[in-house]
């Protein structure tokens, strides 16, 4: 048989698709799973987004288009970077439009990261973990090397300045950052963000010449305890060496649109959104034409809806993180932003299921509790670092789900011998 190239065949595949796979396929089979796995609102697509894609079909925006974006898509992007973020010298230039941010991250990352040449090492991308599943295996496609730093849910899984300085070297490349964060529900307080900016700045002055910051913003606008998202491409030590990424699925229900974007600012940033476009044109063009239209609609027309998700948002996570701290053995930090709780579970390590499958890992814990209590969380070990010890649970579903599932969940923690 033909071989398949190690590249993919060494690739992690996503264990947060995964078990969202899995727990539709039992769904699909007339199980009664309840599902937490998918970080997908359960929200539909505001009207007039959907409105504005369907007058572009209709009026036939069906043919190839820019390959980084429609101008009057990307101008809206870049109003809403300057005028939202405070993102500095930020035109329609310096805005990249691609097929999710997943994708966007994927380019940005081949357009940073060189594979070392032979004998040599590779460039580093500094992450704090635990961390969304998809950043260490594209990091390392495109021939970087992580090097995490750990978080805990006593420091409420924020890296310091100070680790962060740690853990910067000479070969350092990327800093990745993503507040709100997916799997820990934190957010890093603003002035966090600007002592980390200053340390980068710093670096990158001495030993690091080459590093920038990687900021994951997809969950800015899903923050409900009085923490301010704040930007870190707006501080102007950094912000010419700051990429900022985002997309419309989570703050507007557009999971499936795949719509995600990259903002940088200055001369540099231009140059390298001018690279992703390079590389974007030679894998995917441009995103689905009559989509484009959609784009202004939701970043300038939907903040009614935006806010209505967030205070549902808001209420389901005081919800979960209550019904959570009432379970003997867990160990919690409540939810500040996203749509994730994250609780450690270790305490129920070494345990057996009264079908008589041993719990050691957190992977196990998932695999049995899909299998014995058909509830859908995602393992921890993925997200790296103490993330082996937690379990992720999406709460963007309804307080009724919730709380079901938290009623399955105790019942079966309460029936491990
Ligand atoms: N970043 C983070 C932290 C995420 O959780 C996700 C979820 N998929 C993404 C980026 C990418 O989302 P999408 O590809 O749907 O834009
Ligand atoms: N980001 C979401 C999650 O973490 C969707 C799945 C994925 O792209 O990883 O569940």
């Amino acid at each position: 048989m033909p071989t398949i190239a190690r590249r993919v065949t060494t690739l992690k595949p996503s264990m947060t698709i995964a078990f969202m796979n899995r727990a539709k396929a039992l769904q699909r089979a007339g199980k009664d799973v309840l599902s937490f796995a998918a970080g997908e609102p359960d929200f539909d697509t505001p009207q007039v987004v959907k409105d504005a894609a369907t007058r572009a079909l209709a009026a036939g925006m069906t043919k190839y288009m820019p390959t980084l974006g429609d101008p009057d898509a990307r101008a809206a992007i870049a109003q809403k970077l300057t005028t939202e973020n405070a993102i500095p010298n930020c035109t329609a230039d310096h805005v990249a439009i691609g097929a999710g941010g997943k994708h966007q991250l994927y380019v940005a990352l081949h357009c940073l990261l060189d594979p070392p040449p032979p004998g040599q090492a590779p460039q580093e991308v500094v992450l704090p973990v635990p961390a969304w599943v998809s950043y260490a295996p594209l990091s390392e496609l495109a021939g970087g090397k992580v090097v995490e730093v750990p978080t805990t849910p006593a420091s409420g899984f924020l890296a310091t300045p100070e680790q962060i300085e740690r853990a910067i070297t000479p070969r350092s490349r990327i800093l990745l950052l993503n507040s709100p964060s997916n799997p820990c529900g934190t957010m890093y307080p603003p002035d966090q963000l600007r002592a980390i900016a200053r340390v980068v700045e710093r670096a990158a002055r001495t030993i690091a010449p080459d590093l920038v910051i990687l900021s994951d913003e997809i969950y800015e606008k899903i923050a409900y305890a009085g923490i301010p998202h704040f930007s870190i491409g707006s501080v102007p030590e950094v912000a010419e060496r700051t990429i900022t990424l985002n997309g419309l699925s989570k703050a507007y229900a557009m999971t499936g649109w795949r719509i995600g974007y990259t903002g940088t600012s200055g001369d540099w940033g231009k140059k390298f959104i001018a690279a992703m476009g390079t590389l974007q044109g030679q894998i995917s063009t441009n995103i689905t034409s009559f989509t484009y239209p959609a784009i202004p609609v939701a970043l300038r027309q939907c903040a009614p809806e935006v806010e209505r998700m967030r205070l549902a948002f808001a209420n389901r996570a005081k919800v979960i993180n209550a019904r959570l701290a009432a379970i003997p053995g867990l160990k919690t930090y409540p939810a500040t932003g996203a749509f994730y709780a994250f609780p450690d579970v270790s305490a129920y390590f070494g345990k057996t299921t009264p079908a008589g499958t041993r719990i050691d890992t957190s992977l196990d814990f998932a695999n049995a509790l899909l299998d014995e209590a058909l509830l859908a969380f995602v393992p921890g070990e993925d997200f790296g670092g103490c993330g082996c010890n937690h379990l992720r649970i999406s709460f963007a579903c309804s307080e009724d789900q919730i709380n079901k599932g938290m009623d399955r969940f105790a019942a079966f923690l309460a029936s491990l011998r």
